[in-house]
């Protein structure tokens, strides 16, 4: 008798062919089309070459990076300060590939209708990769309209912003051809509240904008702290300004900038965060003195804006994974994504990811078009609601999805672990839920014409019955001012659905838009899966499922 025949207890069966190398552009349908519809289908060849590299060589990095978190080291071995954050070479070619195809800087260097969108698009499929690069990708991208507010700081600095160079060389911007920017306002006493902030700022000469002064203080968060320079907030005789504080002087000596130490996070385990201190480090005061929220809010706009598209990214890549697993995986004979129940879960998903995707990439194109008053009071209401709603929506959905992977989807070697560890950081960071909510009130009541701006977008409901009764009772929920921040989550709620609906709706694809009115203006389960009777789940799996279009 043989044996080794019945050694053999390792046959694989019953597995999903391998994603490895797939590319996230080409598998993902509803990208396709949403980039196109909102203006960015000039740069679909580009797009197209990011998704080759997200799906492999960046996909194979992302998991390096994050095995290997970055190291601090305070002092060399000879007792010198060195406040060096060291990375993995994955996570530096993260930066690199990302830098050398314009993610932090395509819109400002080529600003034609489309940039952001097509930038946006891109940045959705480097998030899929890998997340925590993204944070200073962001960061830089995101410092351009602040520091543009300061032309002679701009001068210097916005030709090596927007290089499509990356060096991460421990040495001065002068020795640079491009730099990254990073941004530190949380002290300990107070996040969101940064008018409590202590850190002080000391006139060097002459003071005002422009100017060097000197600043003495810490801040409880400051990430990628291996940016070339952070837009920093610090305190005058004439309140919060804002600075431009490099790591280095322009005399090559270190700037007074000390890093504490790393902090220990829940995910985003490929970016480094910190606690840092300032001891008369210099800086230039960018903008008005006392004028320093407005100003850096220019930067956290943007940042905002990519916390949806990063959130709806790691929903995506969640759902790929989810969908590709359960079309091939067989439970009593069946592939899973043929039989109703796991149908009803994996259609639900995929609304959830299309509809994120829709309102990311429909805030891209309000970026593009800022020249119409119209668009700028949408974008200024959008990034709030947007920020709020698609980062609440991600920690659920990418569990879910992990959930339809069974065991497979609770173990490191795939990806899922890791996208649900990243997904809460996007509500909490760049302003908190609650803090959205308050921005959405504040947009509606201080800023003339957004309230306008909503409702032209919603329309009159497009033909859709659900959704003029959704409008309408939007109206009459502001109309009643009554107790309105205490039910400023279920409107900003109210608005992002009413808003996906009608982009769903717009766009044409009945199976999409039926089920997303169906199941989110007419009130349906309190988890995924439970879609009311009457849905295409077919149509609405196929549509997401890579390798089925
Ligand atoms: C991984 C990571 C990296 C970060 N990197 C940076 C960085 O690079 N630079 C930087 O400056 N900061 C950074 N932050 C800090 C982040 O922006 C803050 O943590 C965030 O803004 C919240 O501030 P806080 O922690 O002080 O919380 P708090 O301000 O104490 O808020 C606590 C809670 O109260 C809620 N809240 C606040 N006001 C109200 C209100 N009026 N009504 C109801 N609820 C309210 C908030 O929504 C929040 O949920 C980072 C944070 C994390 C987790």
């Amino acid at each position: 008798m043989n044996l080794h025949q019945f050694a053999e207890t390792h046959e694989v069966t019953n597995q999903p062919p391998s994603l490895d190398g797939a590319n996230l552009w080409r598998v993902d349908l509803p990208l396709q089309d949403w980039v196109r519809r909102c203006g960015g289908g000039w740069a679909e060849s580009r797009i197209d070459a990011y998704g080759a590299l997200a799906g492999g060589p960046l996909m194979a990095a992302g998991f390096l990076a994050n095995q290997n978190k970055p190291v601090f080291s305070s002092h060399d071995r000879y007792g010198h300060r060195i406040d060096l954050v060291e990375f993995h070479p994955a996570y530096h070619e993260l930066m690199r590939t990302a830098v050398e195809h314009g993610l932090p800087s395509l819109p400002w260097a080529d600003p034609r209708p489309g940039a952001h969108v097509a930038r946006a698009g891109m940045t959705y499929l480097h998030t899929q990769a890998e997340a925590g690069s993204g944070c200073p990708l962001t960061m830089t991208f995101a410092s351009v309209p602040a520091l543009k507010l300061q032309p002679d700081l701009a001068e210097q600095w916005l030709p090596k912003v927007l290089a499509t160079e990356y060096d991460p060389r421990n040495v001065g911007m002068a020795h640079k051809a491009g730099v990254t920017l990073g941004m530190a306002m949380t002290e300990k006493q107070g996040g969101t509240d940064v008018r409590a902030n202590t850190t002080r700022a000391f006139a060097v000469g002459v003071p005002g904008p422009g100017q060097a002064y000197e600043l003495v203080g810490h801040k409880w968060f400051c990430s990628a702290p291996m940016c070339d320079a952070f837009l920093t907030l610090a305190q005058t005789d004439k309140g919060l300004s804002c600075f431009l504080l490099p790591r280095h002087r322009p005399d090559d000596t270190r700037n007074e900038f000390y890093i504490q130490r790393l902090k220990n996070k829940l995910g985003n385990c490929s970016n480094a965060s910190s606690e840092v201190e300032f001891r008369g480090a210099l800086a230039w005061m960018i903008g008005e003195e006392g004028r320093g929220v407005p100003t850096i809010i220019e930067m956290v706009a943007m940042t905002r804006f990519d916390c949806m598209v990063g959130s709806s990214a790691l929903m995506r890549q969640a759902l790929t994974q989810a969908a590709h697993h359960c079309a091939h995986r067989q439970v009593s004979g069946r592939v899973l994504a043929d039989q109703p129940l796991m149908q009803n879960v994996l259609a639900d998903l995929a609304l959830e990811s299309e509809a994120a995707l829709a309102l990311s990439l429909r805030m891209g194109q309000a970026l593009d078009h800022l020249d119409d008053g119209q668009q700028t009071r949408f974008a200024r209401l959008m990034t709030a609601v947007g920020k709020y709603w698609v980062c609440k929506r991600a920690p659920a959905m990418i569990n879910e999805a992990a959930e339809c992977m069974g065991g497979a989807g609770y173990v490191e070697d795939s990806i899922l672990p890791r996208l649900y560890r990243e997904a809460p950081v996007n509500s909490t960071w760049e302003g908190s839920g609650n803090v959205q909510c308050l921005d959405v009130l504040r947009a509606l009541s201080k800023e003339p014409g957004v309230l306008d701006a909503l409702f032209a977008e919603l329309g009159d409901g497009h033909g859709d019955r659900r959704l003029a009764a959704h409008i309408d009772n939007l109206k009459a929920a502001f109309k009643d001012t009554t107790d309105i921040q205490y039910r400023a989550r279920q409107l900003t709620e109210d608005i992002a659905l009413g808003v996906q609906a009608k982009l769903l709706l717009d766009a044409g694809n009945a199976a999409v838009s039926d089920a997303f009115i169906a199941s989110r203006l007419s009130g349906s389960g309190r988890v995924y899966g439970a879609l009311p009777r009457g849905i295409d789940v077919e149509a609405l799996v196929q549509r997401s499922s890579p390798f089925s279009n």
